[in-house]
């Protein structure tokens, strides 16, 4: 070993560990909303986190953030023929989930609905809520092409966030609009030119350099000084043929008479290039910039867009490190999980019986803590009673000499019992009725 003192290495900028005891909370938000989804019957999906490079710029867009700035793409090395692979980390999953559809022929015969989790990759400004890999919970709705659909992936939407006990008005928004057709997004788009034109010299860069290619974002600005210019732009609403109007008043009948409240928002454009139809997003105030914890829509086209069959889609993706801090801001968060019993355990004499019998009980469900051996009688009460656990089993000597163990309850005054040691298993059901 060198003399040198080595540098200590960190996590990548942007890039966090989650550690307990925040992994506990990201485990209990995803098992709440893995609940609801099964409510809903939606199937879990597993893909891969590396893709090649080209689904997401065919995917997702040449003249969109993710595309022009967010990417990790990298060339693989050269296999024996000297041709190397152009792969990316996945900025998203919907662009993924259907290349695995297509690829396993899984829409032949009728509609999936299928659920994902996992880390997204973008390299964005890291800020709060906003980094370089982030976690997403998102659905995907694919080979239905109703209003019943939409609304139902809203519906889903809406369920998790009142089952995680945020509140609509209080804590969240629903925005809606509809995209309509390409069609007419193009008779919109040449109104809309005429009008940003008309404005050029309000412009920022941003606002400038998409005016022709992508003039529907320029809409999505927060730039406070042209809000009154995206305001009075011409609506894409009123673009609208019958046949989306009737698909955008399907769903919205359906939010309404499940009492769904939403707002429709105009400008509501979304960042990635394939959306048709129903866009929508759900917004916080409570987390700045980083408002919007949720959001989707249709998606007719991406899928003969990468090859596969036209086929109808909607779906949403959810940032769950947005959905922890709003959580954590509203004091939504349940308090963190504590044991049944705290095993107090002064001396390793009798440590093989002591674990047995504690096994026992975690095979009959008691979730137990135990710190044995080194510190005093006193300081493990201390770390008993800080545990949380309602219950303290005691491996004193004495008691494990006349084959006993001492139980005493936490929370509340009451005598200590003694239980037989080799029948502790059969106190699980009041050890964990807390
Ligand atoms: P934003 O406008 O905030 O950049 P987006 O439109 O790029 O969001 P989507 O591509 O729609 O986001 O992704 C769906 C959800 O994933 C977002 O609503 C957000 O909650 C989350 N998300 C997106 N990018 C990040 C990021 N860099 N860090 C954390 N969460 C993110
Ligand atoms: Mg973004």
């Amino acid at each position: 070993m060198s003399e040198k003192k080595l540098t200590v290495l960190q996590a990548v900028k942007g890039m966090n560990d989650i550690l307990p005891p925040e992994s506990a909370r990201w485990e209990w938000l995803e098992a709440r909303m893995r609940s609801v989804l099964q409510r809903y019957g939606y199937q879990n999906v597993r893909t891969p986190i590396v893709e090649p490079t080209a689904l997401f710029v065919r995917g997702i867009g040449e003249v969109t953030d993710i595309v022009e700035k967010e990417m990790y793409a990298f060339e693989d090395r050269a296999d024996k023929h000297g041709q190397a692979e152009h792969l990316a980390l996945r900025p998203e999953m919907t662009a993924g989930v259907v290349r695995a559809m297509i690829e396993h022929s899984f829409l032949r015969d009728s509609g999936r609905r299928l659920y994902y989790f996992g880390p997204m990759f973008r390299r964005e400004k890291p800020q709060k809520g906003r980094y370089r890999q982030f976690h997403q919970m998102g659905i995907e709705a694919l080979g239905f092409s109703g209003p019943d659909v939409d609304a139902e992936v809203i519906l889903l939407g809406n369920r998790l966030l009142c089952e995680l006990g945020l509140v609509e008005g209080d804590h969240f928004r629903l925005e809606l609009n509809c995209l309509g057709s390409p069609e007419e997004r193009r008779a919109h788009r040449e109104a809309l030119i005429k009008h940003l034109e008309l404005h050029v010299d309000l412009l920022d860069e941003d606002g400038k350099r998409r005016m022709h290619s992508n003039p529907l974002r320029v809409l999505d600005t927060k730039n406070p000084a042209l809000q009154d210019m995206a305001n009075a732009a011409p609506r894409l609403l009123d673009f609208l043929g019958e046949a989306s109007l009737a698909h955008f008043n399907g769903v919205r009948a359906i939010l309404d008479a499940a009492g769904v409240k939403y707002t429709i928002n105009p400008r509501l454009v979304r960042g990635l290039d394939y959306y048709n139809l129903t866009v929508f997003e759900w917004i916080t105030d409570k987390l700045g910039s980083q408002g919007t914890v949720c959001g989707g829509g249709r998606y007719d086209g991406l899928i003969e867009q990468l090859g596969g069959k036209p086929t109808p889609a909607v779906g949403f993706g959810m940032g769950l490190e947005r959905m922890l801090l709003l959580l954590e801001e509203v004091g939504a968060m349940p308090a963190a999980p504590v044991p049944d019993v705290y095993a107090v355990v002064p001396s390793a004499t009798g440590l093989p019986q002591v674990m047995a019998a504690l096994d026992q009980l975690r095979a009959a469900g008691v979730c137990v803590l135990m710190h044995p051996g080194q510190s005093s009688m006193k300081s493990q009460f201390k770390k008993a009673d800080a545990s949380g656990a309602a219950w303290a089993l005691i491996f004193g000597e004495d008691e494990l000499a006349r084959g006993e163990v001492g139980l005493k309850p936490l929370r509340e005054q009451g005598e200590q019992l003694y239980l037989p040691l080799g029948s502790v298993g059969e106190w699980a059901g009041r050890l964990t009725q807390a």
